[in-house]
Parts: structure tokens; C-alpha cells; sequence
């Protein structure tokens, strides 16, 4: 099981210190079999990757370019952030589609250059809440998964992450009901597309301490990622520690 913290533009003055308490938690989670992963903002990236050097905790970012190199002012590509010591990255967040204006073929030109850099590459899927009040939030994840995910992907390097938009950052969550049938949905298409392959799908969306473990025993939850509560190494390790381990 994974357990992804997304930081997003959050991490000055505290960040360090909370990184310094993930570190302190990790073997015990990955003992367990849950491994952690933090995507603080780019420029932690470097130090906290060699604070964490041989140990479980991975650092990931958030975002990355398509292009490999370029003239692209103030974005950072797939090798850069390998370079820096990151092994995964987040492409297709709900804030980059809404904030940046991104689509599918963006998003899935960006997995291509995180696949190709070697890096874990969690796409982010997601439906909104008027597609979901008018009984589409199926339909419109499954149109997000097919222009999303390149053809050329690799499925041992990637992780899907179902994250209703609606209930990023807004304290709600959808029922186990409704996370089960979207998490169903999403493991047939990827049975379908890459057949054996048991692509992790994390549910992402409000997920804190109080509601990790029910959200985390769904069928087809293969882990969680994590924005406001993944800021504090007290709350990031609640939810690790509720996530149902192999071990
Ligand atoms: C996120 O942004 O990926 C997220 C799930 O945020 P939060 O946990 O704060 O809802």
C-alpha cells in the first residue's frame, strides 16, 4: 500500500521538521508494507531526497514539463527532478487541470517524459461534483484514464489516483459505496488495457486520521493520497499506521 503526501506550495519554516518526523516513522510503516512517499515543493526536493537516502521514505514532486529540456521559464522536467532525487511525480492534479488550464493529452505528455526519466508516475483522475450530481462521475473518469494514460506506459511505473475534485481540501468524502464502484471501475479498464498488471489506484480527497482506515479497507484502494493532512508527520503517520499492512 502507498501512502503519497502532496504538499502542494506548503512546507516553508515547518517543512524540514515534519520531513525529519516522516523519516523517523518510515521503517515502521514500510515494515508493514506501506510505503510513504512525500512531493513537497520543487525546491525541497534535493535536500530532503538526500536526508532520506536508503531509507523507505521516497520523495516525489508535484508537476513536471514534457518537454526534457528546453526554453520552458519556470518549469522543471522529468530529469531534473530525477536528477534532484526524486523517484516519482504527480501529473494531472485537479489544481494543474483547473489552475494551469491542463488536459488529458497534456497530462498524458507529462506521463510519457515521467516514464521516460524512470520516475513513478501517479496520474490523477477525478470527477466534479455537478458530473457527479448528474450521475457521470463513472463515465467521466474512465474518458479522463483513456486520454490521460499513454499508450507507451509502463505499468509497473504507474499509480492512478481517483481524487473526486469536490472533496479535495473541503472535508467531505464520498461514501465506501461510492469509492468501491469508482475504484471497481477504474481496476476493470486497467485489467482491460494492461492485463495482470495490478496498477495501484489510491483514493485522494480529504483522506486524515479519522477516516484512513475505512477509507483504506475498500476493495481496490491501493493506498491514499494525502494533501492538508500530509503536511504534519503526526497525521501523515496516523494514516500509514491505518492503512491496512501485508506484515
Ligand atoms: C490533494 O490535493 O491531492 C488532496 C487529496 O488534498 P486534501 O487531502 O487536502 O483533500
Amino acid at each position: 500500500m502507498l501512502i503519497a503526501g502532496n504538499w502542494k506550495m506548503n512546507g516553508a519554516a515547518t517543512g524540514a521538521a515534519e520531513f525529519d518526523g516522516m523519516l523517523a516513522g518510515a521503517s515502521e510503516a514500510a515494515s508493514r508494507g506501506v510505503d510513504l512517499l512525500v512531493c513537497p515543493p520543487f525546491t525541497m526536493i534535493g535536500a530532503f531526497a538526500l536526508k532520506a537516502a536508503g531509507s523507505p521514505l521516497s520523495v516525489g514532486a508535484q508537476d513536471c514539463h514534457f518537454a526534457e529540456k528546453g526554453a520552458h521559464t519556470g518549469d522543471v522536467s522529468a530529469p531534473i527532478l530525477a536528477e534532484a532525487g526524486a523517484s516519482a511525480v504527480i501529473v494531472g492534479h485537479s489544481e494543474r487541470r483547473t489552475d494551469h488550464g491542463e488536459d488529458d493529452g497534456l497530462v498524458a505528455k507529462k506521463a510519457v517524459a515521467a516514464q521516460q526519466a524512470k520516475l513513478k508516475t501517479i496520474v490523477c483522475v477525478g470527477e466534479t461534483e455537478a458530473e457527479r450530481d448528474a450521475g457521470d462521475a463513472v463515465a467521466v473518469v474512465a474518458r479522463q484514464l483513456a486520454g490521460s494514460l499513454p499508450a507507451s506506459v509502463n505499468p509497473q511505473n504507474l499509480v492512478i489516483a481517483y481524487e473526486p475534485v469536490w472533496a479535495i481540501g473541503t472535508g467531505r468524502t464520498p461514501s465506501t459505496d461510492d469509492v468501491a464502484t469508482m475504484h471497481g471501475a477504474i481496476s476493470q479498464t486497467l485489467d482491460t488495457q494492461f492485463p495482470g498488471s495490478a496498477i495501484p489506484i489510491l483514493y485522494g480527497g480529504s483522506v486524515k486520521p479519522s477516516n484512513a482506515a475505512e477509507l483504506l479497507a475498500v476493495p481496490h484502494v491501493g493506498g491514499a493520497l494525502v494533501g492538508g493532512a500530509s503536511l504534519k508527520a503526526e497525521d501523515f503517520l496516523a494514516i500509514a499506521r491505518a492503512a491496512p499492512g501485508n506484515g
